[in-house]
């Protein structure tokens, strides 16, 4: 019977030895963690995928119990160590990937913001535009009512 680990009693070492191919008995590959607890802070250690879910196969073990272990285990262990580095610089290829998206996206959105302002600015423009036209109509419009009020005035005045 394996004991689990989900209470935290995990510090006692040597419970476990490293399961072949690095698959707990959950039949998934285990996973390589850094405590962060204060009992242990930096202590790396392996761990069943399924960590406190109800799957939990109770799979744990530090890392520096692995070192004591045959030649075998060591394999796996570098070979699953081999893996998140290579996880890891996929993670980091990603991460630089992203980090170009966001600098597109970036410049997109001042091109787009410039964009907005030449509009804002067009759109200012032709308002004042109008506004002039408008004006210019209304002082044409009160020009002649005024020269056919005052025509109308002297021409009544006439008769
Ligand atoms: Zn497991």
């Amino acid at each position: 019977m394996r004991r689990s680990c989900s209470s935290g009693s995990c510090a006692s070492s040597g419970t476990y030895s490293m399961p072949p191919g690095g698959i707990c008995a959950c039949g998934e590959l285990i996973v390589y963690l850094t405590s962060h607890t204060s009992e242990n802070p930096g202590r790396h250690f392996w761990r069943c995928r399924n960590f406190k879910t109800p799957k939990d196969c109770g799979f744990f073990l530090w890392d520096e119990d692995v070192e004591v272990q045959s030649s075998g285990t060591q394999h796996v262990v570098d070979m699953v160590r081999t893996e998140l580095k290579d996880s890891k610089n996929k993670l980091d290829e990603l991460k630089k990937k992203l980090e170009d998206t966001k600098m597109k996206f970036e410049d997109t959105k001042m091109k787009l913001e410039e964009s907005k302002n030449k509009i804002s600015k067009l759109q200012r423009k032709l308002d004042c535009e109008l506004l002039n036209k408008k004006m210019t109509f209304a002082a044409i419009l009160s020009f002649v009512l005024a020269w056919v009020v005052s025509f109308c005035f002297l021409y009544g005045r006439k008769i």
